[in-house]
């Protein structure tokens, strides 16, 4: 006779896949986030909806696209009255936290809610010796809270835990504002890498042609896009752009690997927690990040496009009772999956006004036949300082169509220039690395008239609405 799961959701943010070992990282090894994969099962088409921290959040909370949860940007808070899975946990009985990254916003309106007790960063939150939010009358109390921000928050997680009533389940959000720019490393990581090279992608000089404009005109290269905080040294902004792109790639990715590093031990921690109280059968454990990132992929740090780095998003899932140890899945699931999911394994129906679909048979090996094919992205954004051009679009195992539909004029009108919409497709069978725009080519007429329903079909699904200049 099982008994109701305990949930220990472990969230970074900016972690890429592509540094993960379980995922054949060519840069880093991850063991303890291993663990999870190899006890469990690991995705490898896990998407969110919309590539940018505070939205992809809200979706996971919710379980709805950013239109309908109404944060669609970075400057758009969660109304904390909105159902979500952790409230209707609590309403069951479950006992609920959240430690570290918030990032919905403060204030009694903004605040988490839904939670026994919380403590979380304000807006990013800073690595070392961060001011924290205690939960509190008015939105909480501020106070700093001296160490590294990884390593306090797991210890806020295990003292949680540790204080629980042992009688009811718990779930509780451990969730990191690692591996997040600036990459500020703690003194126990600061020398790994230090004399050797990392390998660089096959992407990193990027010329962005054979795309549409937004991607030369994204203001997001490693190197020539980043300041002396972000390499923690003087930018040396004589040299060539190529050189300058090799040369701060590697102060990035060294300070992003070495920060990861000290994720991947703390999730140990709490992973030999669950052991030695003989947990580990009775807790989902999830790792995730709140979306993907680009290690240097086509020349850039960030996220927001609907580029695969981006897009992408870890999961790795234990569950001993129902999921096979080493299993692995292919199939399709998105951020807004995420509550009905963890609902069911609760043995609760799903929020009403969900959008995203339980995954749970999934996890048990069993693929609803009809379970989704493609799905709808939509990044908001079009005048933050990376110049990403605001874009929709559609992807399916073998394609993605994505459609430009605002550019950038950044901040201030400081850069960019104006653009019409632009469509882009790619064939990620033969192209997986998105180098090759070839929406215009002749014989994928069909093909893009295919997808163009489709993303029309899904947008429509989902409640949102095209773009007006996207007309048949
Ligand atoms: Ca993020």
């Amino acid at each position: 006779m099982s008994r109701p799961p305990n949930f220990l959701f472990i969230m970074s943010d900016d972690h890429a896949a592509h540094a993960m070992s379980c995922y054949g990282s060519r840069i880093n090894r991850t063991p303890q986030l291993d663990r999870i994969a190899d006890g469990g099962m690991r995705f490898d088409n896990c998407f969110c909806t919309n590539s940018i921290c505070t939205p992809s959040r809200a979706a996971i909370l919710t379980g709805t696209w950013n239109h309908v949860n109404g944060v669609t940007t970075l400057a758009t808070h969660m109304d904390n009255r909105l159902p979500t899975f952790v409230k209707t946990l609590q309403a069951a009985g479950w006992q609920t936290g959240i430690f570290g990254k918030w990032h919905l916003g403060t204030g009694p309106a903004h605040c988490p809610a839904g939670f026994d007790d919380w403590a979380v960063l304000p807006g990013q939150g800073i690595y070392h010796n961060p001011t924290f939010i205690f939960k509190g009358p008015e939105g909480g109390q501020r106070r700093v809270v001296e160490g590294y921000t990884t390593d306090i928050i797991t210890d806020m997680c295990l003292d949680w835990l540790d204080g629980r009533d042992r009688e009811r389940p718990f779930m509780l959000m451990c969730h990191h504002k690692a591996p997040h720019r600036p990459w500020v490393t703690d003194d126990a990581h600061a020398s790994m890498f230090l004399n050797e090279d990392v390998p660089e992608p096959d992407t990193l000089q990027d010329d962005y042609s054979e795309r549409a404009a937004a991607a030369a005109a994204a203001h997001m290269r490693v190197g020539v896009h980043m300041n002396d905080t972000d390499i923690k040294a003087e930018m040396p902004r004589d040299m060539p752009e190529a050189e300058l792109r090799s040369w701060a790639y590697q102060r990035y990715i060294k300070d992003y690997l070495r920060v990861v590093a000290s994720i991947d031990d703390n999730v140990g921690r709490l992973l030999d927690w669950l052991d030695e109280q003989g947990l580990a059968e009775d807790t989902v454990v999830v790792y995730t990040s709140d979306q993907g990132f680009f290690l240097g992929d086509h020349g850039w740090y960030d996220k927001r496009f609907m580029y695969e780095e981006s897009l992408r998003m870890p999961l790795v899932m234990r569950y001993p009772r129902r999921i096979e140890a080493g299993s692995v899945s292919a199939d399709m699931v998105l951020n807004v999956d995420f509550a009905p999911t963890f609902l069911e394994l609760a043995g609760l129906e799903p929020d009403e006004g969900i959008q995203g679909r339980s995954f749970a048979a999934i996890l048990e090996g069993d693929t609803p036949p009809d379970w989704r094919q493609s799905f709808y992205y939509r990044y908001w954004m079009h005048r933050s300082h990376h110049n990403v051009f605001a874009h929709y679009g559609v992807r399916t195992h073998r394609h993605k169509l994505i459609y430009y539909y605002a550019d950038g004029l950044g901040h201030s009108g400081s850069v960019g220039e104006r653009h019409e919409p632009e469509w882009e497709l790619f064939d990620l069978q033969g192209d997986p690395a998105e180098l090759h725009n070839i929406v215009d080519r002749p014989d994928m007429a069909d093909t893009v008239a295919t997808l163009k329903d489709e993303l029309h079909r899904l947008q429509a699904e989902v409640g949102d609405q095209r773009y007006q200049l996207d007309v048949d």
